[in-house]
């Protein structure tokens, strides 16, 4: 287990690539002062901004709004557009996609595609019914109304959380604003899914801790706000209770919904499987998450793995109800059947004991949904993410079906 020490060191420690010429995942300011040896008139920073965003161009050859030879003469200097390739597919019987993406120097994350979500946003009034998932009585373009993109924020993780594979690599290194805005991207060309007309949600959830690469993840909201016009409104980021990003967070003007990994409705078994616990308690997260100023409807949610025999009996789901009465602010629990994963010494409760936990919730007043558990056969459900697989027999290649 990671000790607090141990933890922030392997935080401070975390490295980063070395970035290059790349320019995908860099700002307006930050193409001009990169460019600025070609004298480039404003007009031709937001042409290359369109470019790379909006069209998300995979070489400078297509920015097409240049002409060719500014095009030849920025590419011989030495930059690249360097938007992350996927190198691999697995696809999962219920339609979900794992991928492999190039990271910046050939280290592969691992990134999500959910096609009709999850689950965890059912109680979202902004989302189609899923009986009848296309409000126009259209059909839904490519068999999927609306979609999930789960994206990690980290190569491995430091806070070691006893239930997830992604831990069993440890910290590997941040990534890059680039890097994580560049999965969203490299994954929506695949399916060539346009955020505007089509529902794209995005959950920080993957590998990773988003709140120990704090800056990158900020700067990747960012350019998917404000560049790739998905809203921030429909993404969601999750944290294990890291306070200082938390308080961080409460502070930026435009940021994803906030989502505490909790599972555990005391600190005595949190610290049994989120070791970060002995850090910072549930009551430090509760009262850093009070600072956060949350929008109109707006409501925190809490994740809770369910662990069978650990944290799903009766008395934790009433510990959890008194919790959140405590919090005080609009809140609902996200309930996930763990994912079982190779020697991790946990059993996933049956589909009755789930549907009784939440029951207890719900009677008690709390909004409290099952997340459905997808991808789980090709290791690409929550907590599963671990760089598994080159050569697994489902992987797949070229287009999604
Ligand atoms: S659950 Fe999330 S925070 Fe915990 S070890 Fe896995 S990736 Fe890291």
């Amino acid at each position: 287990m990671t000790t607090g020490g141990k933890l922030l060191t392997s935080i401070l420690d975390a490295p980063h690539p070395p970035e290059g010429r790349r320019l995908f995942g860099l700002s307006n300011q930050q193409l001009a002062e990169a460019l600025r040896e070609f004298s480039l008139p404003s007009y031709r920073i937001r042409q290359l901004q369109t470019a790379l965003y909006r069209q998300r161009v995979a070489s400078l050859d297509a920015v097409f709004t240049w002409p060719r030879n500014l095009r030849d003469r920025v590419a011989a200097a030495g930059f690249l557009v360097g938007l992350p390739s996927i190198l691999e597919t697995f696809r999962s019987v219920d339609g979900t996609e794992r991928h492999l993406i190039a990271g910046n120097d050939g280290q592969t994350v691992e990134t999500v595609w959910m096609p009709e979500g999850d689950g965890g946003d059912d109680d979202d009034p902004s989302e189609p019914d899923p009986s009848n998932p296309s409000p126009s009585g259209d059909p839904a373009p490519r068999g999927w109304s609306r979609a999930t993109v789960c994206v990690s924020s980290q190569i491995g993780c430091a806070v070691n959380c006893q239930f997830c594979l992604t831990a069993r690599l440890g910290i590997i290194r941040n990534l890059t604003a680039g890097e994580i805005a560049g999965q969203v991207a490299a994954v929506l060309n695949r399916q060539q899914a346009e955020p505007g007309r089509d529902r794209i949600n995005l959950v920080f959830m993957g590998m990773g801790e988003p709140f120990l690469n704090f800056d990158a993840f900020m700067g990747a909201v960012r350019l998917l706000v404000g560049e790739m016009g998905i809203p921030e409104s429909r993404m969601t980021v999750s944290t294990s209770g890291v306070v200082p990003g938390i308080l961080r967070f409460a502070e930026e003007p435009v940021r994803p919904r906030l989502a505490i990994s909790l599972n555990a409705s005391n600190d005595a078994v949190r610290e049994t499987v989120m070791p970060i616990t002995r850090k910072w308690n549930i009551d430090d997260v509760i009262d850093a998450v009070r600072k956060v100023p949350l929008r109109a409807r707006e409501r925190v949610t809490f994740e809770y793995v369910l662990l069978g025999g650990v944290n799903d009996r009766t008395e934790h789901a009433d510990e959890v109800v008194k919790l959140l009465r405590r919090a005080k602010f609009p809140a609902k629990v996200n309930l996930i059947a763990w994912n079982p994963g190779p020697d991790v010494p946990f059993t996933t409760p049956g589909e009755a004991d789930v549907a009784r936990f939440q029951q207890r919730l719900r009677d008690q007043g709390i909004p409290a949904f099952i997340r459905r558990p997808r991808g789980r056969d090709i290791y690409a459900a929550c907590g599963q993410l671990k760089k598994t697989g080159n050569s697994d027999p489902r992987a797949v290649t070229g287009e999604p079906q």
